[in-house]
């Protein structure tokens, strides 16, 4: 490809409207522009890299036996209503009503299209297990859509849904889409952690997600170097009470009293009041699962982490309580719950975190007042001990009880055992070998496609620009003359052109008549793993430059050696 027959645009300016440097990187490199607010069109050498990042994603996925579809973008929202998905993902839904006045979802997920589907096609165990999967755009009306491609309105990913006969076939199938993704993401060149995770509103009983540590991540993960654990924020286990160094609290002699508060509600103002620390204090927090008040007792510099609290309680829906059902339960007003006399009514779960530590300072369930010299479980009708906060730095690994880190990560991929979730509620049953019928057991695996080269991009860039993984980069080299109106550069330049191409190399050659400083910067933002660069000095004595945009080196060789080197630079010999 000539870059003068091209459309690749570059920007010098770092433009106002991208903060992260992927986004930065992706306009400026010519990738893609903005259409609307998280919306974004890919441009011709932006594509190239979506394309070889698709092809690899194609190549594992049927290495592995899965079968590619492609389902519609369209789908009815009786489909959602059905299987019960329609509240939880509420208005991150993009609907509209057709000119039948039906109404429609632009799909955000697969799993009821292809329940559906698996439902009409496939009856019997002789039939499975399959795997299916597509490559297709979906569609989340985000909120904050924010840093270019990496959480957009309308993006691509790969979607693949495995049914089998038992739990333990599912395993097996789990098994192969884990080592699928591992294969992907190393040759996207991301270095990864494949983290436990939380199931969240996809349901189901176990799932891992595939992180990319970098700073403009959105997510929190957890790891350890010294066992190997790691865990999204969300799920991270924090120490059990038993295990923990110092579990014993120190026996209080003193009973609790009261101390006046004067409109002290917030943990910082508290302690700022009685010269204290957050952590000799305890938050209590009032919730309601399914519309039954519960107390949760957190140490007062902890989180609730409340889907760890909403399966201690088997909740189905967990929300702050509102302000009358803390007054009803408590007998105070917001601000000054607390657990030692609450009514037998409202269960107490108390975080495994407060088994070490006190005396404490309390909420008084009475307004302006807390209470000090609170112990446990001397004060308290405790009616569980549970995992129920945020791990944070102070903690130490759950499974080894070494030093763990937290890092800022992007999600590229996310792998789920289903179960029966949507068999269950769209009816997808089977006969098995001795002709009874039982549901599916499913599994759902999603890659972001668009998100990996946002994720590749905060990996793998320096002052200059992009320095693409060899196998998803647009072109593997560049040609540039330094002056294309010098006939011997021009010639060199497009006899290696050729000979490059008849290598199967792709090369884009840099023939515009800009000035050279032009050519360099350009060459360093867009990023291309090997540079032949072709310089009057240079030719003169019968070489060309060879430069390695990964790790800066430069080589000169012989004009009719250059082919050969570009070919071991790439690791193509
Ligand atoms: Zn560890």
């Amino acid at each position: 490809m000539k870059w003068s027959e091209f459309l690749l645009p570059t920007l010098k300016e770092v433009p106002a409207e991208a903060e992260a440097a992927s986004h930065i990187l992706m306009l400026r490199a010519g990738l893609i522009r903005k259409l609307t607010a998280g919306v974004y069109s890919y441009l011709p050498c932006g594509l190239r890299v979506l394309r070889k990042i698709e092809r690899i994603v194609r190549e594992e996925m049927d290495r592995q036996g899965a079968l590619e579809v492609l389902l519609p973008a369209i789908q009815p929202l009786d489909l959602w209503m059905k299987s019960g998905r329609f509240a939880a993902l509420g208005e991150d839904m993009i609907t509209f009503i057709d000119r039948h006045k039906k109404q429609n979802v632009l799909g955000p997920t697969h799993e009821e299209v292809i329940t559906a589907l698996v439902k009409q096609e496939i009856g019997s165990y002789r039939q499975m297990p399959v795997i299916l999967y597509q490559i297709q755009t979906k569609f989340r009306d985000e909120a904050r859509p924010r840093f270019g491609v990496m959480r957009s309105r309308e993006f691509i990913m790969k979607d693949a849904y495995s049914f089998d006969v038992s739990w333990e076939c599912l395993d097996r199938s789990y098994a192969k889409m884990y080592d699928a993704y591992c294969r992907i993401f190393q040759r996207c060149g991301l270095r990864f952690l494949a983290v436990e995770a939380d199931t969240g509103v996809m349901g189901g009983d176990a799932s891992h997600e595939f992180m990319v540590v970098a700073p403009n991540g959105e997510d929190r993960i957890v790891s350890c170097a010294a066992c190997g654990y790691a865990a999204s924020l969300e799920k991270a286990a924090c120490l059990r009470r038993e295990q923990a160094p110092a579990a014993q609290a120190a026996p209080v002699e003193r009973p609790w009293e009261i101390l006046p508060t004067p409109g002290k509600r917030a943990v910082e103002e508290v302690a700022a009041f009685l010269g204290i620390t957050a952590a000799d204090l305890i938050k209590t927090i009032m919730y309601s699962a399914d519309g039954k008040p519960a107390a949760v007792i957190v140490r007062g510099d902890h989180e609730v982490n409340e889907a760890k609290l909403r399966r201690c309680l088997g909740a189905r829906q967990l929300t702050l309580a509102d302000e009358k059902m803390i007054v009803q339960a408590t007998g105070a007003p917001v601000g000054f719950s607390g657990p030692v006399g609450l009514s037998a009514a409202v269960p107490i779960i108390a975080d495994y975190a407060l088994a070490a530590g006190g005396p404490w300072v309390t909420g008084a369930n009475q307004a302006d007042a807390h209470l000090r010299n609170v112990s446990l479980p001397r004060d308290v009708a405790i009616t569980q001990w549970a995992d129920v906060r945020y791990i944070t730095p102070a903690d130490c690994c759950p499974r080894c009880g070494k030093e763990i880190r937290l890092e800022q990560a992007i999600e590229v991929g996310h792998v789920f055992k289903l179960g029966t979730k949507y068999t269950e509620s769209l009816q997808a049953n089977f006969l098995d070998d001795a002709g009874r019928s039982a549901p599916m057991i499913m599994g759902c695996y999603g890659i972001g496609v668009t998100r990996i080269i946002a994720a590749c991009l905060e990996q793998n860039h320096d002052a200059q620009g992009i320095i693409w993984p060899a196998e998803i980069a647009p072109f593997q080299a560049l040609i540039m003359p330094l002056n294309p109106e010098d006939p011997a550069s021009r010639a060199t330049a497009d006899s290696c052109y050729r000979q490059l191409q008849r290598q199967g190399i792709e090369i884009l050659l840099d023939d515009r008549n800009v000035r050279a400083g032009v050519k360099f910067k350009d060459a360093d933002l867009s990023g291309i793993p090997v540079q032949v660069i072709i310089g009057e000095k240079n030719l003169a004595q019968g070489n060309v430059e060879i430069k390695t945009r990964c790790s800066g080196e430069r080589l000169l060789a012989p004009v009719s050696a250059a082919a050969a080197r570009v070919q071991e630079l790439l690791g193509m010999e």
